[in-house]
Order: C-alpha cells, then sequence, then structure tokens
C-alpha cells in the first residue's frame, strides 16, 4: 500500500485542482503521522504503521523554512495562490498552533500578500477557544465532519480522544458561517460493518447537522487514492450530486470531488 506522507515543516507546491497553486504547512513531525483522528482511509496510512519519535517542528523553524521557500520561488517566478496548513496529521495538534499562524501571516502579508490561507484540520479541538480564534484567521477553514453517526465516526474516523458530535455541531456552528465542512462519503465494509455514508440514515440528519451549522459552502469528496484498509469504495457520483442539490436546497454552496 503507497502512503503520503509529507515533509517537515513545508512542503510543495502541489497544484491543486481545488485550490491552485498550494504550499503545503506541515505542522506534524517529519517523516510520520501524528493525529486525534485515524480514519480507515487516511492517505498517511492508519496511525500505529507511521508512528515516529521525530519531534514536531518549532515555530521558528516553521517559519523560517516558509521564509526560505517563498523567497526560493519568488526567484523563480512563482507566487503561490494559497499556503495550506496540511499534511502528516491533524495541524491544531501542534502545542503552538495560534503562534505560528500568527506568524505565517506576518510572512505572508510580507512576501506573497495575494496568498489566501486554508486549513484541513479534523476539527477535533474546536471546543478549545483559542484554537477556534486561530481559525477565524484562515481564509479557507475547512473543517472535516464525515457524518453524525457517532457509531460510524466511532468505526471509520476513530477518534483517539474526547469527541462528542453533538459538541461538535454546536462549536462548528459557533464559527458563524466561517467555515467550509469538508465530508468523505464512501461505500463498501470495513470489519463486517457497513461504511457507506450516502444512504438516507446518514444523509437526513447530516443535512439537519448543515442546517444548524450554517457553514459559508461543504465539500463532498470521495476515494482518490489506494487506502490503508480494504473493502472501501468510491462513493457513486450519481448519490454524491443528489446529497449536492439537497445541500444547495438549503442554501449551502457545494463542490462535488468524484
Ligand atoms: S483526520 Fe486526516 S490525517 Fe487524521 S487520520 Fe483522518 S484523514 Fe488522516
Amino acid at each position: 500500500m503507497s502512503t503520503i506522507i509529507y515533509d517537515s515543516p513545508i512542503f510543495g507546491p502541489i497544484h491543486s485542482r481545488r485550490l491552485g497553486i498550494s504550499l503545503g504547512i506541515n505542522l506534524l513531525p517529519e517523516g510520520g503521522k501524528f493525529c486525534s483522528f485515524d480514519c480507515i482511509y487516511c492517505e498517511c496510512g492508519l496511525n500505529k504503521e507511521r508512528r515516529t519519535k521525530n519531534p514536531l517542528p518549532s515555530a521558528d523553524e516553521v517559519v523560517d523554512g516558509l521564509k526560505e521557500k517563498l523567497q526560493a520561488l519568488g526567484q523563480e517566478g512563482i507566487v503561490p495562490d494559497v499556503l495550506t496548513f496540511a499534511g502528516n496529521g491533524e495541524p491544531t495538534l501542534h502545542p503552538h498552533f495560534p503562534e505560528i499562524v500568527d506568524r505565517v501571516r506576518e510572512v505572508r502579508d510580507a512576501l506573497c500578500p495575494s496568498a489566501k490561507m486554508s486549513i484541513l484540520s479534523n476539527a477535533t479541538q474546536i471546543r478549545r477557544p483559542e484554537i477556534r480564534e486561530a481559525l477565524l484567521h484562515f481564509d479557507n477553514n475547512i473543517l472535516k465532519l464525515d457524518t453524525v453517526s457517532p457509531i460510524y465516526i466511532y468505526n471509520v474516523d476513530r477518534p483517539q480522544g474526547h469527541y462528542d458530535v453533538e459538541e461538535q455541531i454546536e462549536c462548528l456552528a459557533l464559527f458563524r458561517g466561517h467555515c467550509i465542512i469538508q465530508t468523505m462519503l464512501m461505500r463498501g465494509e470495513y470489519e463486517g460493518h457497513s461504511v457507506d455514508n450516502t444512504g438516507e440514515e446518514y444523509v437526513a440528519p447530516y443535512l439537519e447537522a448543515l442546517a444548524r451549522i450554517k457553514p459559508k459552502a461543504v465539500m463532498l469528496y470521495t476515494l482518490d487514492r489506494e487506502t490503508p484498509v480494504s473493502g472501501l469504495l468510491k462513493a457513486e457520483p450519481a448519490a454524491m450530486q443528489a446529497i449536492a442539490e439537497r445541500i444547495r436546497a438549503l442554501g449551502i454552496e457545494v463542490s462535488v470531488s468524484c
């Protein structure tokens, strides 16, 4: 199985369909994974297979690495469209996350003011006010919510600590629209359980949650690469489009990556 582990702390740039030229910022350790979820579809692999003793990068390493990379790209005439916090796990777990966000904004303003700032987060830390405050500084605050079924989340996203779906919905609503919900849709089976979250029993309560959260937009996506476990299947494009239509009917913008 091939998995993707990013260099730390700066990787890319990557040409992304959704984001344009994206320079990645990985606040997780080099050569391993560190996440508060252990999703069975994770492109980085399962947590237990990707453990590392490498440390988290310091704030100085992130900021200095970013400056150096932006200066090198500038000499080639490349200006990133977006600086994206992502990589080998969950960026908000970094103990200096708010400070790093502030310092990256300063570098962005000085060296590539047109670049947007994006983050891909699993949202497990958003009950912490300081994390919500830091996330408000992102142009694209992209937060994972695959379903609102606790059993499904337990089987598929596999939180590694406290996770309460109702609390998550309440905290997501606190962003007052300054968030984009990212949802993985798929079919198949894992360890004898269906992992199909495109059926009505999942979609109806998910739509109710979106109506409460009122995000700026929703991104629906499905499996794109090999997964660390077998038995998972891409969601049907027609099912994804049907869910997207129902999200649009709530007045929420939605994109679909089949
Ligand atoms: S939240 Fe993201 S990084 Fe963490 S296990 Fe899930 S897919 Fe992987």
